[in-house]
Protein backbone atom coordinates (compact mmCIF):
# COMPACT_ATOMS: atom_id res chain seq x y z
CA UNK A 1 0.00 0.00 0.00
CA UNK A 2 1.16 3.70 -0.90
CA UNK A 3 1.52 6.63 2.29
CA UNK A 4 -0.92 8.23 0.43
CA UNK A 5 -3.52 5.30 0.50
CA UNK A 6 -2.68 4.95 4.01
CA UNK A 7 -2.96 8.75 5.10
CA UNK A 8 -6.58 8.33 3.06
CA UNK A 9 -7.26 5.27 4.99
CA UNK A 10 -6.72 6.57 8.50
CA UNK A 11 -8.44 10.29 7.92
CA UNK A 12 -11.65 8.40 6.11
CA UNK A 13 -11.93 6.44 9.36
CA UNK A 14 -12.30 9.51 11.40
CA UNK A 15 -15.76 10.62 12.89
CA UNK A 16 -17.47 12.65 10.73
CA UNK A 17 -18.12 15.03 13.62
CA UNK A 18 -20.55 18.45 14.05
CA UNK A 19 -22.57 19.23 11.10
CA UNK A 20 -20.58 22.41 10.85
CA UNK A 21 -17.93 19.71 10.16
CA UNK A 22 -19.71 17.52 8.19
CA UNK A 23 -20.63 20.41 5.44
CA UNK A 24 -16.81 22.35 5.18
CA UNK A 25 -15.72 18.60 3.98
CA UNK A 26 -17.93 18.30 1.66
CA UNK A 27 -17.40 21.62 0.35
CA UNK A 28 -13.62 21.07 -0.24
CA UNK A 29 -14.81 17.49 -1.92
CA UNK A 30 -17.13 19.34 -3.68
CA UNK A 31 -15.16 22.50 -4.95
CA UNK A 32 -12.16 20.29 -5.11
CA UNK A 33 -13.22 17.26 -7.24
CA UNK A 34 -16.99 17.81 -8.13
CA UNK A 35 -18.16 17.49 -11.72
CA UNK A 36 -21.53 19.40 -13.19
CA UNK A 37 -23.36 17.92 -15.76
CA UNK A 38 -26.00 19.05 -17.66
CA UNK A 39 -28.75 16.42 -18.10
CA UNK A 40 -31.49 15.84 -20.16
CA UNK A 41 -34.69 17.95 -19.78
CA UNK A 42 -32.65 21.01 -18.16
CA UNK A 43 -32.01 19.18 -15.42
CA UNK A 44 -28.20 19.55 -13.38
CA UNK A 45 -26.73 17.00 -12.36
CA UNK A 46 -22.95 16.13 -10.11
CA UNK A 47 -20.63 13.71 -9.76
CA UNK A 48 -17.53 13.06 -7.37
CA UNK A 49 -15.23 10.14 -8.83
CA UNK A 50 -12.24 8.09 -6.44
CA UNK A 51 -10.73 5.00 -6.76
CA UNK A 52 -10.79 5.14 -2.81
CA UNK A 53 -13.14 2.54 -1.69
CA UNK A 54 -13.00 4.09 1.70
CA UNK A 55 -13.40 7.73 0.40
CA UNK A 56 -16.69 6.85 -1.45
CA UNK A 57 -17.97 5.28 1.50
CA UNK A 58 -17.10 7.94 3.56
CA UNK A 59 -19.29 10.39 1.04
CA UNK A 60 -22.21 8.17 0.72
CA UNK A 61 -22.42 8.91 4.97
CA UNK A 62 -22.03 12.57 4.85
CA UNK A 63 -24.07 13.23 2.00
CA UNK A 64 -26.48 11.18 3.68
CA UNK A 65 -26.35 12.40 7.41
CA UNK A 66 -25.70 16.55 6.30
CA UNK A 67 -28.03 16.44 3.29
CA UNK A 68 -30.66 13.52 3.99
CA UNK A 69 -30.01 12.54 0.35
CA UNK A 70 -28.50 9.09 -1.50
CA UNK A 71 -26.70 9.81 -4.40
CA UNK A 72 -25.98 6.63 -6.86
CA UNK A 73 -23.27 4.68 -6.65
CA UNK A 74 -21.62 3.03 -9.51
CA UNK A 75 -17.76 0.85 -9.59
CA UNK A 76 -15.81 0.66 -12.75
CA UNK A 77 -13.28 -1.30 -13.19
CA UNK A 78 -10.73 0.75 -15.84
CA UNK A 79 -9.07 -1.75 -17.91
CA UNK A 80 -5.99 1.06 -18.97
CA UNK A 81 -5.30 1.79 -15.53
CA UNK A 82 -4.29 -1.38 -14.85
CA UNK A 83 -7.69 -2.59 -13.68
CA UNK A 84 -7.79 -0.24 -10.65
CA UNK A 85 -11.80 0.05 -9.88
CA UNK A 86 -13.28 3.75 -9.69
CA UNK A 87 -16.43 4.65 -7.67
CA UNK A 88 -18.85 7.66 -9.22
CA UNK A 89 -20.76 9.25 -6.93
CA UNK A 90 -23.81 11.11 -8.45
CA UNK A 91 -26.68 13.25 -7.75
CA UNK A 92 -29.10 14.21 -10.37
CA UNK A 93 -31.76 17.31 -10.25
CA UNK A 94 -32.86 19.56 -6.84
CA UNK A 95 -30.73 16.96 -5.13
CA UNK A 96 -27.55 18.21 -7.05
CA UNK A 97 -28.41 21.51 -7.26
CA UNK A 98 -29.19 21.55 -3.39
CA UNK A 99 -26.18 20.04 -2.16
CA UNK A 100 -24.07 22.10 -5.02
CA UNK A 101 -25.50 25.94 -3.51
CA UNK A 102 -24.90 24.80 0.31
CA UNK A 103 -21.22 24.13 -0.97
CA UNK A 104 -20.66 27.14 -3.02
CA UNK A 105 -20.26 25.63 -6.21
CA UNK A 106 -23.59 27.13 -7.63
CA UNK A 107 -25.11 30.53 -7.50
CA UNK A 108 -28.03 32.63 -8.61
CA UNK A 109 -27.71 35.78 -10.49
CA UNK A 110 -29.85 39.23 -9.35
CA UNK A 111 -32.29 37.68 -12.52
CA UNK A 112 -32.51 34.16 -10.66
CA UNK A 113 -30.08 32.35 -13.30
CA UNK A 114 -27.88 30.16 -12.25
CA UNK A 115 -24.05 29.82 -12.76
CA UNK A 116 -21.29 27.53 -11.51
CA UNK A 117 -18.26 29.40 -9.85
CA UNK A 118 -16.77 27.61 -6.73
CA UNK A 119 -16.28 29.55 -4.19
CA UNK A 120 -16.31 28.73 0.11
CA UNK A 121 -19.47 29.71 2.01
CA UNK A 122 -18.08 31.95 4.80
CA UNK A 123 -19.75 29.68 7.59
CA UNK A 124 -17.59 26.30 6.12
CA UNK A 125 -14.53 28.01 7.47
CA UNK A 126 -15.46 30.11 10.46
CA UNK A 127 -14.05 27.92 12.93
CA UNK A 128 -10.92 25.88 13.49
CA UNK A 129 -12.88 22.41 13.35
CA UNK A 130 -14.19 23.19 10.06
CA UNK A 131 -11.02 24.24 8.70
CA UNK A 132 -9.54 21.25 9.34
CA UNK A 133 -12.56 19.20 7.75
CA UNK A 134 -12.21 21.16 5.17
CA UNK A 135 -8.73 20.25 4.84
CA UNK A 136 -9.90 16.68 4.94
CA UNK A 137 -12.15 16.87 2.46
CA UNK A 138 -9.90 18.19 0.17
CA UNK A 139 -7.06 15.66 0.46
CA UNK A 140 -9.42 13.02 0.15
CA UNK A 141 -10.49 14.55 -2.89
CA UNK A 142 -7.40 15.90 -4.71
CA UNK A 143 -4.70 14.88 -2.10
CA UNK A 144 -1.81 12.59 -2.06
CA UNK A 145 1.45 12.38 -0.43
CA UNK A 146 4.86 10.75 -1.51
CA UNK A 147 6.59 7.77 0.05
CA UNK A 148 8.62 10.45 2.55
CA UNK A 149 11.66 7.50 2.52
CA UNK A 150 12.07 8.93 -0.81
CA UNK A 151 10.93 12.57 -0.79
CA UNK A 152 9.50 14.78 1.50
CA UNK A 153 5.68 15.90 -1.42
CA UNK A 154 2.09 16.42 -0.55
CA UNK A 155 0.30 17.39 -3.36
CA UNK A 156 -3.48 18.71 -4.31
CA UNK A 157 -3.84 17.90 -7.83
CA UNK A 158 -6.98 20.23 -8.60
CA UNK A 159 -8.70 20.94 -11.80
CA UNK A 160 -10.05 24.47 -11.22
CA UNK A 161 -7.34 27.60 -10.28
CA UNK A 162 -10.20 29.24 -8.32
CA UNK A 163 -10.65 26.38 -6.16
CA UNK A 164 -6.73 26.25 -5.67
CA UNK A 165 -6.28 29.68 -4.98
CA UNK A 166 -8.93 29.44 -2.09
CA UNK A 167 -6.94 25.87 -0.81
CA UNK A 168 -3.73 27.95 -0.70
CA UNK A 169 -5.61 30.40 1.43
CA UNK A 170 -6.78 28.18 4.17
CA UNK A 171 -3.42 26.62 4.00
CA UNK A 172 -1.31 29.76 4.24
CA UNK A 173 -4.06 30.48 7.19
CA UNK A 174 -2.23 27.65 9.03
CA UNK A 175 1.08 29.04 8.40
CA UNK A 176 1.69 26.27 5.71
CA UNK A 177 4.54 27.17 3.15
CA UNK A 178 2.33 26.16 0.08
CA UNK A 179 3.35 26.63 -3.64
CA UNK A 180 1.65 26.34 -6.95
CA UNK A 181 2.49 25.20 -10.44
CA UNK A 182 0.10 24.19 -13.84
CA UNK A 183 0.94 20.25 -14.53
CA UNK A 184 -1.24 19.07 -18.26
CA UNK A 185 -3.90 21.38 -17.55
CA UNK A 186 -4.53 20.85 -13.90
CA UNK A 187 -3.29 23.21 -10.95
CA UNK A 188 -1.31 21.60 -8.46
CA UNK A 189 -1.13 23.01 -4.89
CA UNK A 190 1.87 21.40 -3.08
CA UNK A 191 4.13 21.42 0.18
CA UNK A 192 8.08 20.06 0.10
CA UNK A 193 9.73 21.01 3.86
CA UNK A 194 8.94 17.97 6.14
CA UNK A 195 7.85 20.05 8.98
CA UNK A 196 5.29 21.60 7.07
CA UNK A 197 3.74 17.95 5.90
CA UNK A 198 3.75 16.76 9.63
CA UNK A 199 1.84 19.86 10.51
CA UNK A 200 -0.34 19.24 7.48
CA UNK A 201 -0.90 15.53 8.62
CA UNK A 202 -1.97 16.45 12.01
CA UNK A 203 -4.39 18.84 11.01
CA UNK A 204 -5.87 16.10 8.50
CA UNK A 205 -5.98 14.14 11.69
CA UNK A 206 -3.49 11.40 10.07
CA UNK A 207 -1.81 10.76 13.35
CA UNK A 208 -0.85 7.37 12.32
CA UNK A 209 1.13 8.66 9.01
CA UNK A 210 2.37 11.91 11.59
CA UNK A 211 4.26 9.86 13.65
CA UNK A 212 5.34 7.12 10.73
CA UNK A 213 6.84 10.23 8.49
CA UNK A 214 8.96 11.82 12.28
CA UNK A 215 10.39 8.38 12.91
CA UNK A 216 11.48 8.43 9.00
CA UNK A 217 12.72 11.90 9.66
CA UNK A 218 14.67 10.98 12.33
CA UNK A 219 16.17 8.44 11.21
CA UNK A 220 17.33 10.44 8.00
CA UNK A 221 18.43 12.97 10.06
CA UNK A 222 20.83 10.44 12.20
CA UNK A 223 22.19 9.63 8.86
CA UNK A 224 22.41 12.72 7.71
CA UNK A 225 24.64 13.80 11.60
CA UNK A 226 26.72 11.00 10.60
CA UNK A 227 27.40 12.50 7.46
CA UNK A 228 28.53 16.08 9.05
CA UNK A 229 30.56 14.94 11.56
CA UNK A 230 32.54 13.10 9.21
CA UNK A 231 32.52 16.87 6.87
CA UNK A 232 33.45 18.48 10.25
CA UNK A 233 36.85 16.74 10.65
CA UNK A 234 38.91 18.95 9.05
CA UNK A 235 36.94 21.89 10.29
CA UNK A 236 38.09 20.73 13.53
CA UNK A 237 41.81 20.75 12.58
CA UNK A 238 41.48 24.71 12.73
CA UNK A 239 39.63 24.54 16.44
CA UNK A 240 42.80 23.19 17.34
CA UNK A 241 45.07 25.89 15.84
CA UNK A 242 42.53 28.43 17.59
CA UNK A 243 43.17 26.77 20.75
CA UNK A 244 46.50 26.27 20.38
CA UNK A 245 46.97 30.36 19.30
CA UNK A 246 45.67 31.22 22.56
CA UNK A 247 48.07 29.07 24.54
CA UNK A 248 50.80 30.89 22.70
CA UNK A 249 49.57 34.08 23.41
CA UNK A 250 49.13 32.95 27.43
CA UNK A 251 52.75 31.62 27.33
CA UNK A 252 53.58 34.70 26.03
CA UNK A 253 52.21 36.82 28.23
CA UNK A 254 53.89 34.59 31.23
CA UNK A 255 56.90 34.56 29.76
CA UNK A 256 56.45 38.64 29.60
CA UNK A 257 55.21 39.37 32.76
CA UNK A 258 57.10 36.79 35.37
CA UNK A 259 59.34 34.83 32.95
CA UNK A 260 58.75 30.52 32.40
CA UNK A 261 61.95 30.23 34.99
CA UNK A 262 59.25 30.83 37.66
CA UNK A 263 56.67 28.43 36.57
CA UNK A 264 56.73 25.00 38.28
CA UNK A 265 58.30 22.58 36.46
CA UNK A 266 55.36 20.59 34.68
CA UNK A 267 53.55 24.14 33.80
CA UNK A 268 57.56 25.20 32.30
CA UNK A 269 58.06 21.80 30.52
CA UNK A 270 54.63 22.04 28.44
CA UNK A 271 54.94 25.67 28.37
CA UNK A 272 58.51 24.92 26.36
CA UNK A 273 56.77 22.23 24.28
CA UNK A 274 53.79 24.81 23.21
CA UNK A 275 55.88 27.43 21.88
CA UNK A 276 58.20 25.10 19.85
CA UNK A 277 55.17 23.05 18.91
CA UNK A 278 52.62 25.15 18.01
CA UNK A 279 50.48 22.92 15.65
CA UNK A 280 50.84 19.67 17.59
CA UNK A 281 47.70 18.16 18.84
CA UNK A 282 47.41 17.56 22.83
CA UNK A 283 47.97 13.76 22.23
CA UNK A 284 51.59 15.24 20.32
CA UNK A 285 52.50 17.40 23.01
CA UNK A 286 52.17 15.42 25.84
CA UNK A 287 54.14 12.23 23.93
CA UNK A 288 57.15 14.97 23.96
CA UNK A 289 57.32 15.61 27.42
CA UNK A 290 59.73 13.32 29.69
CA UNK A 291 57.55 11.10 31.00
CA UNK A 292 55.22 11.45 28.34
CA UNK A 293 51.59 12.75 29.90
CA UNK A 294 48.15 11.64 28.24
CA UNK A 295 45.90 14.51 26.36
CA UNK A 296 43.78 15.59 29.40
CA UNK A 297 46.98 15.80 31.79
CA UNK A 298 48.02 18.55 28.67
CA UNK A 299 45.11 19.74 28.31
CA UNK A 300 44.69 20.55 32.35
CA UNK A 301 48.35 22.09 32.06
CA UNK A 302 47.59 24.28 29.30
CA UNK A 303 44.56 24.94 30.91
CA UNK A 304 46.73 26.58 34.20
CA UNK A 305 48.80 28.17 31.70
CA UNK A 306 45.84 29.95 30.07
CA UNK A 307 44.57 30.57 33.85
CA UNK A 308 47.74 32.34 34.84
CA UNK A 309 48.08 34.71 31.92
CA UNK A 310 44.44 35.83 32.68
CA UNK A 311 45.81 36.99 36.09
CA UNK A 312 48.51 38.68 35.13
CA UNK A 313 46.23 40.31 32.58
CA UNK A 314 44.05 41.25 35.14
CA UNK A 315 46.67 42.39 37.57
CA UNK A 316 48.06 44.65 35.46
CA UNK A 317 44.59 45.89 33.69
CA UNK A 318 45.26 45.51 30.01
CA UNK A 319 43.89 44.09 27.45
CA UNK A 320 44.36 39.97 27.85
ZN1 LIG B 1 -16.83 22.53 12.62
Amino acid sequence: MSFSSDVKDEITRLETGAPCCMLAELVAVMGASGTVSLLGGGRMGVYVETEHAPTARRLLLLLRAAFGVQPALRATRRVQLGGRNSYRLSLAGDEAMRVLTACGVLHRDAEGRFFIRPNIPKQALAKKCCRKAFLRGAFMAGGSISNPEKEYHLEFVLADERFASLLCGVLMKFRLHVKKVRRKGAIVVYLKEAEHIVTLLNLLGAYGAQCDLENIRIHKDIRNNVNRVVNCDSANLGKTIDAAGRQVMAIERIARQMGLARLPEPLREIAQARLEHQEASLQELGALLQPPVGKSGVNHRLRRLVAIADALSKQKGDMP
